[in-house]
């Protein structure tokens, strides 16, 4: 893992009338990581997904991918420039194949040169979707139409995969399976920003674990530092496992 930061978030804050979603909040993300992002429902985990994409402006604050301020582009810009997005429902074009679904994603994303067509190819092998190419998106399996919201993510050629709760409601077969995509995605070279609240699957797979707690972050450290926190391990009692975002 190199130590250049890919992304940087400095002081960022959104207000959302009266609410804090997300507070003075600072990291830097390691390029060639899986950094996780874990907390709470409500703790400004998506927020702080749609202030790095641009989904929503920052109320106060600054967003820097590698060096330079994305801090109020617009999302196409900010995808154009190389972060993707997973998104938890997937909407793919039913009646088109897995593979024209991922082409898609291929054909528009991250400016500059590309062949689509290994583009293509090399998303659907990362996400474990070789063997359904050919199938119409109709036929998958909630698990698999995740891996395809990756593939289609990755296909955009983004350097930083947001990726927000991708085992929500999938078993522990799916999730492990998710996970593996996960790393075979760092392993390709793409640095990788997660919220997920399957714990075991979090400490294994991060290389960093940053902690939200009500649009504060906590914690921020080794999945290992991390999980001796005593302000983390306070944060978390009584807090269901299975808790997820609707
Ligand atoms: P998490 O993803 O950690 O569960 P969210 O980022 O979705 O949390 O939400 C953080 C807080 O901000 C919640 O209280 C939520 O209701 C609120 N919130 C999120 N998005 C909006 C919005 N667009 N408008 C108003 N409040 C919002
Ligand atoms: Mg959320």
């Amino acid at each position: 893992m190199s130590g250049e930061p890919i992304l940087r978030v400095e002081a960022l804050t959104k207000r959302f009338r009266g609410l804090l979603a997300i507070s003075d909040v600072s990291f830097a993300v390691a390029a060639g990581s899986i950094t996780s992002v874990i907390g709470p429902n409500g703790a400004g985990k998506s927020t702080l997904f749609n202030l790095v994409t641009g989904y929503l402006p920052p109320t106060a604050g600054q967003v820097f991918f590698r060096d330079r301020s994305i801090t109020g582009m617009p999302t196409n810009r900010i995808a154009e420039l190389g972060i993707g997005r997973a998104f938890q429902i997937a909407r793919p074009f039913r009646d088109l194949s897995v593979a024209e679904n991922v082409r898609i994603g291929a054909l528009f994303g991250k400016a500059g040169p590309r062949d689509v067509a290994r583009t293509t190819r090399d998303a659907l092998a990362l996400a474990g979707l070789d063997g359904l190419a050919e199938e119409p998106a109709s036929v998958l399996t909630v698990g698999q139409l995740r891996h395809l919201e990756v593939a289609r993510a990755i296909a955009t050629r983004a350097e930083l995969l947001l990726a927000d709760e991708p085992c929500a409601g999938l078993n522990p077969t799916e999730t492990a399976a998710m996970i593996d995509v996960l790393r075979r995605v760092r392993a390709s070279g793409v640095t990788v920003v997660l919220v997920e609240h399957d714990m075991p699957s979090v400490m294994e797979v991060s290389d960093r674990v940053l902690v939200l707690e009500s649009g504060r972050l906590i914690a921020d450290g080794t999945p290992a530092e991390v999980s001796a926190n005593s302000q983390v391990i306070a944060a978390y009692l009584g807090t269901p496992d299975a808790a997820q975002d609707p």
